[in-house]
């Protein structure tokens, strides 16, 4: 029988109304002839009040028990998704990440997957139950919960449709699909039929919360076609899947924003080699993730030096650059905390010329100052003041006619 792994984020299961219609969704592929896998995140907001929780009580909580905390919010979904079906007339069980082996490394409120234990959950299946799997959350090999990082509840349902052989993974939100940007911000925001992994990992990581990075980087790596859909509405969502020729036809797929973003540059280091792997070094082992890396020589004698991280690790980052600002003989450090960043993405810009400048004329046109640029084969991203960002995506999403469907807008 063909499995099929449903996961519905916190609004999707906010109160007992929607944990019953999601409970009609999961009865519906069912009848379909479905063997059905539930992935289910904590209601509404609970992750947030759990933090709120935890920091009245020590504004600085070690991060096992927070992971130990905020996992509570998934399991009760799940116990409370398997009692609804039991009330509809369909057997179900619920499990926590621990209970089916979803082994994690130690890296608590950020754990990466190691193994999944499809065992237990084939039995269940086999013997006709609906399986309801708590999101977000894995054990190490020490007993310790983990969890995978905000938004994890994806990264669960498409590891789990890949260890389960799933037909398909489909992630219900309270969107109508993948957009080709945030409609809370672009409000005409059209809706895109079908992406692929690599234009979709580069939004997601550039700030399109719809999709967890992650997730996106294991469907990739493990071929599960994702279907992100609604779960008011019964409509086709987006196909997140490899890229087909027709894809290349579409210049910008999407737009994104990212905020609470820093930068700190290092101006005036040495210009000789190895400065650059020392101080990225030493940034990996303060665990920061950096995002984007500018370096420029500006003498024979010195270059200059800045990158992009999240505003979280911040305070990290910066005692790095000040320990290691005399061994690379740096004359200034300098650090803006009130910068965003604005991308455009599309696996067509390969092959179409003329979209930086047609980007960088919208931000000019309603402007915005550009503090600095970066671009891969795919994408083009700008950061801005942050108190100018949104102002920024919607005259971009404008300027690349974000609100029409692919085939009606103009090739320049
Ligand atoms: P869930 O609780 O279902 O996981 P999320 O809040 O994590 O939902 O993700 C859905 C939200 O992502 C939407 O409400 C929307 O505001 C936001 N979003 C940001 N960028 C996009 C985009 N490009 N397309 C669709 N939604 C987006
Ligand atoms: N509940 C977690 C969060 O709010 C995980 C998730 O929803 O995916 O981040
Ligand atoms: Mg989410």
């Amino acid at each position: 029988m063909a499995i099929i792994v449903q996961k519905f984020g916190g609004t999707s299961v906010a109160d007992a109304e929607k944990i019953r219609r999601a409970a009609e969704r999961v009865i519906k592929a069912v009848k379909s002839g479905y063997q059905v896998v539930v992935v289910a995140s904590a209601r509404g907001k609970q992750t947030d009040e759990l933090i709120a929780d935890a920091r009245e009580l020590n504004p600085n909580p070690p991060s096992r028990e927070l992971d130990q905390l905020l996992s509570t919010g998934e399991i009760q979904t799940v116990s409370l998704f398997a009692m609804v079906l039991e009330a509809m007339g369909y057997a179900a069980i619920s499990f926590t990440g621990g209970q089916i082996r979803m082994m994690t490394n130690s890296d608590f409120t950020k754990a990466r997957i190691k193994s999944i234990d499809a065992k237990r959950i084939h039995q269940e299946l086999d013997s006709g139950k609906i399986v309801t799997v708590a999101g977000f959350q894995g054990i190490d090999e020490n007993e310790n919960i983990t969890t995978l990082g905000r938004g994890g509840s994806d990264t669960t349902a498409v590891a789990l449709a890949a260890a389960l052989k799933a037909e398909i993974c489909e992630i219900y939100t309270d969107v109508d699909g993948i957009c080709t940007t945030d409609p809370r911000i672009f409000k005409d925001a059209a809706k895109i039929d079908q992406i692929s992994y690599d234009e979709m990992l580069e939004m997601a990581s550039l700030g399109a919360g719809v999709i967890y990075t992650r997730a996106v980087e294991c469907g990739k790596n493990h071929d599960v076609k994702i279907h992100v859909r609604s779960s008011m509405e019964e409509k086709k969502g987006t196909i997140i899947t490899h890229e087909v020729p027709q894809m290349e036809g579409v210049v910008v797929s999407g737009a994104t924003i990212q905020k609470d973003l820093a930068k700190i540059s290092l101006v005036g280091v040495d210009n000789i080699p190895g400065n650059a792997a020392k101080i990225f070094a030493r940034l990996a082992d303060a665990k920061v993730v950096v995002n984007d890396i500018m370096q420029t020589e500006i003498s024979p004698e010195r270059a200059n030096l800045s990158f992009i991280i999240g505003t979280s690790d911040l305070t990290a980052a910066k005692k790095v650059v000040e320990n290691i600002k005399n061994e690379v003989n740096c004359e200034n450090i300098f650090i803006r905390d009130d910068i965003a960043e604005v991308s455009v993405v599309g696996v067509g810009m390969r092959t179409h010329y003329g979209v930086a400048g047609r980007m960088f004329g919208a931000l000019a046109e309603t402007k915005v100052n550009i503090d600095s640029i970066t671009t891969s084969e795919i994408r083009i991203s700008c950061v801005v003041d942050d108190n100018q960002a949104e102002k920024a995506l919607q005259a971009v999403s404008a300027a690349f006619e974000l609100d029409k469907p692919t085939e009606q807008r103009s090739k320049n």
